[in-house]
């Protein structure tokens, strides 16, 4: 098993690596159930604090163990086409989480976040597009081909800047 659900000190329950993970390895798949936005908008607090935009006009509302990721400004793990990845090399025993905003547009749900990492924002939301600009080139690659199709035109500026970083960090590899 390469995951397991626990109780943190603050932030409920949470999910933690039963071994080390590399970077880019699967994790698992989501397995909830998906709904329109329409039911979305009719659904409870709980339900809403536990799902994510998984298309155009489609939610899913996360199942087990999923549901138990917490968020945090500084990610270790990233969701793709409903599958789950690491974001990073995670150590054994370490707390996995996720940016909510990643692939989402949501600006009316926000949560107040206590993360305590250095780019804390504080205040988090759903919406990607509202992320200051170097997250959002930061987290270009790891965007779900839903989301880049149905914003590819939003998405252009970000993807050039992206491109040009990488560039730029192939030619500091080359001088080294
Ligand atoms: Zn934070």
């Amino acid at each position: 098993m390469k995951i397991i659900v626990k109780k943190t000190g603050n932030r409920g329950r949470g999910v933690f690596a039963a071994r080390a993970l590399r970077k880019g390895e699967f994790i698992l798949s989501l397995k909830g159930k998906v709904i329109s936005t329409e039911e979305m908008l009719a659904a409870s607090k709980y339900h809403l604090d536990h799902m994510g935009a998984i298309g155009k006009d489609l939610c899913m509302i996360f199942g087990y163990p999923e549901k138990y990721i917490n968020h945090s400004c500084s990610p270790n793990v990233f969701e793709r086409n409903r599958e789950l990845f690491a974001m990073k090399t995670i150590k054994k025993g370490e707390e996995l989480f996720y940016d909510y905003a990643i692939s989402d547009v949501d600006d009316q749900w926000s949560m107040r976040c206590k993360c305590g990492s250095r780019n804390c924002r504080k205040v988090i939301n759903g919406h990607f597009f509202q992320l200051p600009l170097n997250i959002k080139v930061k987290y270009y690659p790891y965007l779900d081909d839903w989301f880049k199709k149905e914003f590819r035109h939003e998405l252009k500026p970000i993807k050039r800047l992206w491109n040009d970083k990488c560039k730029k960090e192939a030619k500091h590899k080359k001088r080294r």
